[in-house]
C-alpha cells in the first residue's frame, strides 16, 4: 500500500554536520547485553534496525579506556586498535541498507566500577563510587583531564577507522562530563569547578577536540541530560541545563537530549510515564540551537511523530524501545503498513536484560536479541514445507503468537480458547494500575491473525481430550497457561503451607469480596504484589504489603522500576513490611516470622491475598498424554513465568517446527585486553 502522505515528513533527509541521514528515524543508543563480548550478535541486531528503515542507528556505550570498565555488565570497548574489526562489523551491517552507523562514546567516571581492570576510577572530585561500592573514585587533577582529552580523541579517531558517522560526547545519565557539569558532583576549585562556564568546561573540549579529530567526515553528537530531576541543586531544564545549550548551540552536530540523573528516568516504563513523555522537559533545546535535535519518548504512534516534527520539539523521532519491538517501525510506515507496528508495552524486561549481563530480550518481539545465535528476523520466517493442520489450545499469549508464527509458516491453524474474549492473563493483569498498554501484547497478534486466511479463531471453545482427538490435527498445542498457588509456595517457603481462606491476585481481579485490613504476601518479587497493593489502596482498603525481599518488587530493579514503585506505594499509604515470611492464617490475623531470625510475629488481616508461585494448567496435556494423543506444552502450561518468556516459548515451537534442533550459535569472545 502506499504510504498515507501525511507521513512523508518522516522520511526527509536531515543533514547533520558533514553527514545526511536518510529519514527522521532515529535509533539513540540502547544497551543489548551484547558488548565488546559479542560483536557478530551486535552487529546483526543493529543491521536488523538499519534494515527495518531506521535511517540512523546507533551503538550501546562504549568505553574510550580501562578506567572506564562497567563489568560485568556488556558494554563496548574502544581501548586500542584491535577493538577496530569487530566494531566494524557493526557500522558494516548498518552501511548495508543505507543507514548512518552511530557510536556512543563513554567514560562514567564515578559510575565505573572498574571490576575487571581492577583500576581505579577517576571523577571531578572524590567520590564513593555511584553504584558498587566500597570503592571510591579519585579526584582527576590536571593531567588527569589531559590524558582524559586523548583518550576521547584517540577513541573517535578509532571509531572513524570503523567505519562510524556519527561519533558521540556523552554526558548524560550521570557519566562523566555530567558529572563535572553538575554542581551535585563536581565541587572543583579550578577552572573545572565553580561557574557553569568552567563545570562545562571539560564538555566544550570534548566537542572541540571531537569535531578536530574526526569533524571532516564524521558528525559529533552531544548526548546531554537537560534536567537530571533533582530539582534546582542539580542540572534543570529551566536553570543550568538550558544555560549549557545557550552556551554551546551550535557547537555539536546534533543534540540528543533526555532527562537522566538514573537511566531509570530516561527508560521510564509504562507505570510512571506515557507516550513523548519527555517533551516537558526537552522542548525548549530546539529553540537554542539551529543544529538538529532528538529526543526520546517511547514514540509508537506515527501521528504523534509527526506532530513532534511538526510542532517543532525535534528534528528526528528517537526510540530506543520502539525500535526493540519493532525494528520494522518505520519500513511499516514507509509502506502504509502502520497498523502492523508492533507497540512497545513498556515493561521494561529489555531493560533487565543488560541488567542481568545477557543479551538484550523483549515482550513483544521474540526474535530481539536471537538475530545472530539463532538467525531469527522478525519479517521473515521459512515457510513449513508441507500441507498440514495445527491446533492451538489458549488463546493467552503465547497461543497468539503460536496460532501467528504458525500461520505466518503457512499451516491450516485453528486456535481454540476457552474464554469468550482472547487475551489470557493480559485480561486480568493490563487493568491493573499503569498497566493498560500490556494489552498491546494481544492487540497486535489479533490484528495480524486477522490478515491470515489460513488461521480459524474460536472463542468460547473449551477443549476437551475427545474434542481434541476428535478434530485430529497434525500437530496440537497446549498453551492453557497458569494459576496462581494457593499453598503459599513461592521464592522463599518451598514447602506447602494451609490456608484455606487466602484469595489469589485472579480471585481479586475477578472482583471477589475484600474485607480490611488487606494483606498481600509477595513471595513473587515482580510485579503482581505491588500493583495489586497499588490497586487496593487505590480503592481506599487499608493494605499491607508483605515480602521476604528487603524491598519492594525487588525483581523490578532489573527493570529500573523499583524505587517509582516504593515510593507511590508509599505515597499511596501502604504500610510496607520487609523481610518477613507467611506461616500461618488465623481469623482476624496472619502469624509471620523474620527470614534472619525466625522470631514470630502477628500481623491484623482481614484477607490474605497469596503473590507466591504459580502452577501450570498442564491437566489437558496430560491427559491427552494418557490416551496418546501427542501434544507439545508451550508458554506458562510448561513453565509459568513471564510474558515474555511465553512469547519466546510460543514463537520457539513454531519457528522450529519440522526444523532440525540445532542449539544456538554460541559466539567465542574475541582476544581482548580485558
Ligand atoms: P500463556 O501466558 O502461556 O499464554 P495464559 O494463562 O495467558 O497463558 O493463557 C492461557 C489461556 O488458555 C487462557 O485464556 C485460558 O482461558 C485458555 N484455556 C485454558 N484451558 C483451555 C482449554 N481446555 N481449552 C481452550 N482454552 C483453554
Ligand atoms: Fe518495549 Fe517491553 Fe519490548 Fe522493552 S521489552 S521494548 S519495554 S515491549
Amino acid at each position: 500500500m502506499p504510504r498515507d502522505p501525511c507521513y512523508d515528513i518522516l522520511f526527509e533527509q536531515v543533514r547533520i554536520g558533514p553527514v545526511t541521514a536518510p529519514n527522521r528515524f532515529y535509533q539513540t543508543p540502547h544497551a543489548t547485553g551484547f558488548g565488546w563480548q559479542r560483536p557478530q550478535s551486535g552487529a546483526a541486531l543493529r543491521g536488523v534496525k538499519a534494515e527495518g528503515g531506521w535511517g540512523v542507528v546507533c551503538t550501546e556505550y562504549c568505553s574510550i579506556h580501562p578506567t572506564s570498565d562497567d563489568s560485568p555488565f556488556a558494554f563496548l570497548t574502544l581501548w586500542d586498535d584491535d577493538d577496530i574489526a569487530p566494531l566494524a562489523l557493526t557500522a558494516e551491517a548498518i552501511h548495508a541498507h543505507g543507514s548512518l552507523a552511530g557510536i556512543e562514546l563513554w567514560h562514567g567516571g564515578a559510575h565505573a566500577s572498574n571490576r575487571m581492570t581492577r583500576l581505579p576510577g577517576i571523577a571531578p572530585d572524590v567520590q564513593p563510587a555511584l553504584y558498587h561500592l566500597p570503592t571510591t573514585a579519585r579526584a582527576m587533577d590536571k593531567a588527569d583531564l589531559r590524558a582524559f582529552r586523548g583518550w576521547q580523541r584517540d577513541a573517535a579517531l578509532r571509531a572513524k577507522r570503523a567505519g562510524f558517522d556519527i561519533i558521540y560526547v556523552y554526558a548524560g545519565h550521570d557519566y562523566l562530563p555530567f558529572q563535572f557539569l553538575s554542581r551535585r558532583t563536581n565541587h572543583r576549585g579550578d577552572a573545572y569547578g565553580g561557574s557553569l562556564e568552567n563545570r562545562a568546561r571539560l564538555l566544550r573540549e570534548m566537542i572541540e577536540d571531537t569535531k578536530e579529530a574526526v569533524g571532516d567526515t564524521c558528525a559529533v553528537a552531544v548526548r546531554l541530560a537537560v534536567d537530571e530531576l533533582h530539582g534546582p541543586e542539580g542540572i534543570t531544564s529551566v536553570g543550568e541545563g538550558r544555560e549549557v545549550i545557550e552556551m554551546l548551540a551550535d557547537l555539536p552536530d546534533l543534540w540528543d537530549v533526555n532527562v537522566a540523573g538514573a537511566l531509570g528516568n530516561d527508560s521510564r516504563s509504562a507505570r510512571f510515564s506515557s507516550e513523548g513523555f519527555q517533551e516537558e522537559n526537552v522542548a525548549f533545546v530546539k529553540g537554542l540551537t539551529s543544529k538538529p535535535v532528538v529526543s526520546v519518548g517511547r514514540f509508537t504512534s506515527p501521528d504523534r511523530m509527526v506532530s513532534q516534527i511538526k510542532r517543532g520539539v525535534q528534528d528526528f523521532i528517537g526510540a530506543a524501545r520502539p525500535s526493540i519491538a519493532d525494528p520494522f517501525l518505520p519500513a511499516k510506515i514507509r509502506d502504509g503498513r502502520e497498523d502492523e507496528i508492533r507497540e512497545c508495552i513498556g515493561c521494561n524486561i529489555c531493560r533487565a536484560a543488560n541488567n542481568e549481563g545477557v543479551g538484550l530480550r523483549c515482550t513483544q518481539n521474540p526474535t530481539m536479541g536471537e538475530e545472530w545465535r539463532r538467525g531469527w528476523h522478525p519479517e521473515r520466517i521459512a515457510v513449513y514445507p508441507k500441507r498440514e493442520t495445527a491446533l492451538v489450545i489458549g488463546g493467552g499469549p503465547a497461543g497468539l503468537e503460536a496460532a501467528l508464527t504458525l500461520g505466518r509458516r503457512g499451516l491450516e491453524v485453528t486456535l481454540a480458547e476457552a474464554g469468550d474474549t482472547f487475551g489470557g492473563r493480559l485480561l486480568r493483569e493490563a487493568t491493573l494500575p499503569g498497566l493498560a498498554t500490556w494489552m498491546r501484547v494481544r492487540d497486535w497478534r489479533l490484528t495480524m491473525l486477522a490478515k491470515l486466511p489460513n488461521v480459524q479463531l474460536f472463542p468460547a471453545s473449551r477443549m476437551g481430550v475427545a474434542d481434541v482427538a476428535e478434530f485430529g490435527a497434525d500437530h496440537v498445542v497446549v498453551a492453557t497457561g497458569s494459576r496462581w498457588r494457593r499453598d503459599g509456595v513461592g521464592v522463599y517457603a518451598i514447602r506447602p503451607g494451609t490456608f484455606p481462606d487466602a484469595l489469589t491476585p485472579d480471585d481479586v481481579v475477578a472482583g471477589m469480596a475484600l474485607s480490611g485490613p488487606v494483606v498481600i504476601y509477595d513471595d513473587e518479587h515482580y510485579f503482581m504484589a505491588g500493583a495489586l497493593a497499588e490497586r487496593l489502596a487505590q480503592q481506599g482498603l487499608q493494605v499491607t504489603y508483605v515480602t521476604t525481599a528487603a524491598v519492594v518488587s525487588c525483581w523490578t530493579v532489573l527493570t529500573n522500576e523499583q524505587d517509582f514503585l516504593q515510593a507511590r506505594l508509599i505515597r499511596a499509604g501502604v504500610r510496607i513490611v520487609t523481610l518477613r515470611s507467611l506461616n500461618s492464617q488465623h481469623k482476624g490475623k496472619v502469624m509471620l516470622s523474620c527470614v534472619y531470625t525466625g522470631r514470630e510475629e502477628a500481623l491484623p488481616c482481614g484477607t490474605l491475598v497469596l503473590a507466591t508461585g504459580r502452577l501450570p494448567d498442564d491437566t489437558l496435556w496430560h491427559d491427552l498424554a494418557a490416551q496418546g494423543v501427542r501434544a507439545t506444552r508451550i508458554g506458562d502450561c510448561l513453565a509459568p513465568s513471564s510474558i515474555a518468556d511465553a512469547v519466546h516459548s510460543a514463537h520457539r515451537y513454531a519457528r522450529l517446527l519440522g526444523e532440525p534442533d540445532v542449539p544456538p550459535r554460541r559466539e567465542r569472545a574475541p582476544e581482548r585486553s580485558l
